[in-house]
C-alpha cells in the first residue's frame, strides 16, 4: 500500500493515534465524567457499537501505513475492556508501530500489569490528582482512596514499565495546594509527574478559566522549592514541557494546553470507541471510520479515506480559545480519551 504520508492544511504530519477502547469508567472525576451527568441512567454505548479488537487493529494498520508510529490506549477506563492484553498483542504486530502506551486510572492495573507487559505494552501513565484520601475521593467522584493507585504505581514499576508517568490535573482551589507535596512524594523515585492544566473538554465539566492554575505558576512554585532546568523534548510535538530537578532528583512535565498552546506541533489523531476519527480533542464531530470497516472496504481504501480527512484538517482549538474565538459544541473527554 503506497499512499504518501499526509500533511494537514497547516503542514502537520500524522504521527500519533489515541485509541479509546471504551466510553465506560469505574470513576467519576468531576472534570471528566461528573456523576450528576454520568449517573445510573446514563446510556453508554452498546457493545455492538464499539469497535472489536480486529477492527481496531485493521484501522491501526491503515494509520501506520500513513506514518503513525505511536499508539496510546485510553478510554473511559481502558482496563475495563475485557482481555485488553490481547489487543495490545495484536497492535504490537502492526508493522511501523514503535511505541504503545496506556493511560489508566490504575484501579485494575496490579492484576493486569504483567500480561500487558508480556503482550508488548511499552509505557504506562497513571492518573493521580491528590495524595490525600479526602481530596482524591471527592475528585474521583467515588470516594476511592489513594492506596490502590499507589499500588498501581508500584506494580507498574515492578513490572518494568519505566519511567512510569503520573497525570495530575490541577484545579485551582481543589488540589492546587498539593502541587509541592506531589513533587516531593515522587522526587527521586524515577516516577515522572505531569502537572496538567484543567481543560475545557466537553460541555459538562463546568470549566471556568478561573479554575485553571497556569503552568507557569505551577512551575514557579516547584522551582521555588527545588530549582528546575528545562530539558529537551523526548520527541517533536511532545505535549508536556520537560523540566529536570537541578539536584538530579529526576524530572517533571507540565502540560499547558490552556495558557500556552501547542496546536502548531499537533500530530495526534483520536479514534473513539465507536470508530470515529477526531482530528482534535475539542472537535464537535468525528468522521465515521467504522462504517468503512464494516462495509467491507479494503485496507487501501481505509488508508485513503483517513489520508483525505487528515489533509483537510485545520484544527487549532486551543489557539482559538486563547484568542477568545473557540467554537462550540465539543465531544466529551471520556468519549475521546484525552
Ligand atoms: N481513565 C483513564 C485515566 O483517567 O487515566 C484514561 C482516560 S482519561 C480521559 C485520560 C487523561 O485525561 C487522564 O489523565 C485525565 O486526568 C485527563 N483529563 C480528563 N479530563 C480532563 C480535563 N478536563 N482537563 C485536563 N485533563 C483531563
Ligand atoms: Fe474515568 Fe479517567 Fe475520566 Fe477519571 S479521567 S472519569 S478515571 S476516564
Ligand atoms: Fe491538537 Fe486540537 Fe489540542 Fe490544538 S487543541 S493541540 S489541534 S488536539
Amino acid at each position: 500500500m503506497a499512499i504518501p504520508t499526509p500533511t494537514d492544511t497547516r503542514g502537520r504530519h500524522l504521527r500519533d493515534l489515541r485509541i479509546s477502547v471504551t466510553d465506560r469508567c469505574n470513576l467519576r472525576c468531576g472534570y471528566c465524567m461528573p456523576a450528576e451527568v454520568f449517573g445510573p441512567d446514563y446510556k453508554f454505548l452498546p457493545k455492538a457499537d464499539i469497535l472489536s479488537y480486529e477492527e481496531i487493529t485493521r484501522l491501526a494498520r491503515a494509520f501506520a501505513a500513513l506514518g503513525v508510529t505511536k499508539l496510546r490506549i485510553t478510554g473511559g477506563e481502558p482496563l475495563l475492556r475485557r482481555d485488553l492484553p490481547q489487543l495490545i498483542a495484536q497492535l504490537r504486530a502492526v508493522q511501523g508501530i514503535e511505541d504503545i502506551a496506556l493511560t489508566t486510572n490504575g484501579l485494575l492495573l496490579p492484576a493486569m500489569a504483567r500480561d500487558l507487559k508480556a503482550a508488548g505494552l511499552n509505557r504506562v501513565t497513571i492518573s493521580l490528582d491528590s495524595l490525600d484520601d479526602a481530596t482524591f475521593g471527592r475528585m474521583n467522584g467515588k470516594g476511592v482512596g489513594v492506596a490502590p493507585i499507589l499500588k498501581a504505581v508500584e506494580a507498574a514499576q515492578q513490572t518494568g514499565f519505566a519511567p512510569v508517568k503520573l497525570n495530575m490535573v490541577v484545579q485551582r482551589g481543589v488540589n492546587d495546594h498539593e502541587i509541592e507535596a506531589m513533587a516531593l512524594r515522587w522526587r527521586g523515585t524515577g516516577v515522572v509527574v505531569r502537572f496538567i492544566e484543567f481543560m475545557d473538554v466537553g460541555t459538562t465539566n463546568g470549566w471556568r478559566m478561573d479554575d485553571v492554575l497556569p503552568a507557569r505558576e505551577i512551575m514557579a512554585r516547584i522551582n521555588a522549592r527545588w530549582p528546575l532546568q528545562s530539558a529537551d523534548p523526548n520527541y517533536p510535538g511532545e505535549v508536556a514541557s520537560r523540566w529536570r530537578y537541578a539536584d538530579g532528583a529526576g524530572e517533571i512535565g507540565v502540560i499547558s494546553s490552556v495558557t500556552n498552546t501547542f496546536c502548531g506541533d499537533c500530530t495526534r489523531a483520536r479514534l473513539s470507541a465507536r470508530g470515529e476519527l477526531f482530528t482534535c480533542l475539542f472537535a464537535a464531530k468525528g468522521h465515521d471510520l467504522r462504517a468503512l470497516v464494516r462495509n467491507g472496504g479494503s485496507d487501501e481504501s481505509l488508508a485513503k479515506a483517513i489520508a483525505a480527512i487528515w489533509r483537510a484538517r485545520d484544527d487549532r482549538y486551543s489557539e482559538l480559545r486563547a484568542a477568545n474565538a473557540s467554537p462550540v459544541p465539543k465531544a466529551e473527554m471520556s468519549y475521546l480519551g484525552g
